[in-house]
């Protein structure tokens, strides 16, 4: 498979090139040259078949054989060795639980693909990589976790300060060693802004071999694909395919599901839930697309004003409204919605949904209220614990914390804080 831009102005690239580059030379984001279809047996039989092997055939065509298969099989199986349960809500609606992997958001299915594939191709590479992430809460946990302790890769982390949870800062702040965190006195926005300029930056990659583990990474991008596949799987509501409902932020997560019913996967309908960051909302409205400064929210990690996803969707419907407003809806929730969403579901019942999950819940209720012969199922993309304020402000309740995190708390935070401004940001890699 060869990977192109979509800005058009780069030479094609391959898996390798793609995944260590992480975007374009043009600063566009690569885009497989052909969608491959899924072979009829995988769906005919993907109850008989395990998550390895659905994971392996998915991912195959992509990689083609720049990962030997005994290698690609490992990756995979490491990818995906957590469980991903589709449980029942309540009639005609179904959760994804994505978060029961090592730092409970469903981010990590993509880093510990991606930190692996690297891992793979740099092993005999002399220079150094250094891994720059910007994060609006769960990236950045499930980044430097996938990437800890790789040797030849560096990982620096930006966060908005203030603006993550206790339990995704303490998760991207105290494990140290090849990880280091930036505080960044700013929004998601401001820096994402600083990741990109310092890889626009001559002087910078002079001195380092920089690369993105941002969602704009085809090996992030990609493997998000299985887990709508695991979704099917375990699909047996109804005869007809579920309608699923995406919160999205930077979109990188519809836009792996989206791929996968393009290759083949029976899906119905995809909704993205979005917070007050509605820009794809209103543009599914007016069919213009207008980036606003990001506004904070309950739901943290869908805080974007700017989703650079975008283009992959546009892409992938040749950048036909008609065709793109047919296969996805979109919803904007307001925090009080989600609040009382988490309580409702939790009272009736007996669920608790993280803020992420609440708003796509809600969406999801909204489009099944005008269909109602589908059913569905959204995406429950954190643990609950995650944002315990929210969580227990709803449902009154304490969130029980699992073991994995209460040893976390205890640990002490490691970090540089930094006013969002790109010279010191550049002092800082150059030192
Ligand atoms: C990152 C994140 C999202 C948004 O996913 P995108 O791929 O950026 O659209 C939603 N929920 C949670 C919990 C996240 O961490």
């Amino acid at each position: 498979m060869k990977y192109y831009s979509t800005n058009k102005n780069s030479e094609l690239a391959s898996f390798k090139e793609a995944t260590i580059r992480g975007q374009a030379p043009d600063k566009g984001l690569y885009f497989p040259e052909a969608i491959p279809q899924v072979d009829r047996g995988l769906i005919g039989n993907i109850k008989e078949l395990s998550n390895e092997t659905i994971a392996f055939n998915v991912i195959k065509p992509y990689v083609g054989d720049e990962i030997d298969e005994k290698d690609l099989l490992r990756i995979v199986s490491e990818t995906v060795n957590f469980p991903i349960p589709l449980v029942n809500v309540n009639d005609g609606i179904f959760s994804l639980e994505l978060f029961h992997g090592p730092t409970l958001a469903f981010k990590d299915v993509g880093a510990r693909f991606m930190s692996r594939c690297l891992g793979h191709f740099l092993k005999d590479e002399k220079k150094k990589v250094t891994v720059l992430v910007a994060t609006s809460g769960d990236t950045g946990g499930a980044v430097a976790n996938g990437f800890y302790n790789v040797p030849g890769v560096d990982v620096v982390i930006l966060y908005p300060s203030g603006k993550v949870s206790p339990v995704q800062e303490k998760q991207l702040t105290t494990l140290g060693k090849n990880i280091t965190a930036l505080e960044i006195e700013g929004t998601f926005d401001d820096c994402q802004k600083m990741v990109k300029q310092a890889f626009a930056d001559a002087d910078i990659n002079q001195k380092l071999f920089l690369t993105s583990a941002n969602s704009i990474n085809i090996a992030r991008w990609l493997p998000q694909q299985f887990y709508y596949f695991f979704a099917y799987k375990q699909w047996d509501y109804k005869r007809y395919p579920p309608v699923i409902c995406v919160p999205s932020g930077n979109f990188g997560n519809i836009c792996a599901g989206i791929l996968a019913k393009q290759s083949g996967l029976p899906i119905d309908h995809f909704i993205a839930a979005c917070n007050i960051n509605d820009v794809v909302t209103e543009y599914l409205h007016t069919a213009d697309f207008k980036p606003q400064t990001a506004k904070p929210t309950l739901s943290n990690a869908m805080d974007v004003g700017d989703p650079s996803n975008f283009i992959r969707i546009l892409e992938m419907f040749h950048h036909r409204f008609p065709e793109l407003k047919n296969n996805l809806s979109s919803f904007s929730v307001t925090d009080n919605e989600t609040l009382e969403t988490i309580k409702k579901v939790f009272v009736e019942y007996n669920y608790t949904l993280d803020p992420h999950g609440a708003v796509a819940y809600l969406a999801l209720e909204k489009y099944l209220k005008d269909h109602p012969d589908m059913s569905g199922i959204f995406l429950e993309t954190a643990h609950p614990v995650k944002f315990p304020d929210a969580v227990e402000r709803a449902t009154g309740k304490k969130t029980e914390i699992p073991v994995s995190i209460s040893s976390i708390l205890q640990l002490e935070k490691q970090c540089t804080k930094m006013s969002a401004t790109y010279q010191l940001f550049k002092n800082f890699l150059l030192d």
